[in-house]
């Protein structure tokens, strides 16, 4: 078990998902939460055990897409797991996403079972 990182410029919506991982029984030993790309590298780089990140794309100061490509861009960051979880759901938005390294994509609004079924999808 590790901890969760939740970044989010909303934080009604960072709460839902905090809530939704919860309930959709992924094990977690406890979250963290950023509002923007720049504040989740920060937190990344403070906590070793992160091996999972539900992330936004639509944020002020580093957006989603900056933000997988600055994670995948650290050596030891590869294997961890960074499910975009966002309102932009075009076919253009997923590649682009999945192409700067996304594990996964979920499009806002999602279920319990959305979520779990995205993480299982990328078996985590
Ligand atoms: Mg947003």
């Amino acid at each position: 078990m590790s901890k969760i990182l939740i970044v989010d410029d909303s934080a009604t919506m960072r709460k839902i998902l905090m809530r939704v991982i919860r309930q959709a029984g992924i094990a977690c030993e406890g979250f963290m939460e950023a509002s923007n790309g720049s504040e989740g590298l920060e937190r990344l780089n403070a906590e070793a055990g992160v091996q999972l990140v539900l992330s936004d794309i639509n944020m002020p100061v580093m957006n989603g897409i900056d933000f997988v490509k600055a994670v995948r861009a650290q050596p030891d960051r590869g294997n961890i797991t960074i499910l975009m979880v966002t309102t932009e759901g075009s076919e253009a938005m997923v590649k682009t996403a999945m192409e700067a390294g996304a594990s996964g994509y979920v499009t806002k609004p999602f279920t319990p079972e959305t979520i779990r079924a995205a993480l299982e999808g990328i078996g985590k």
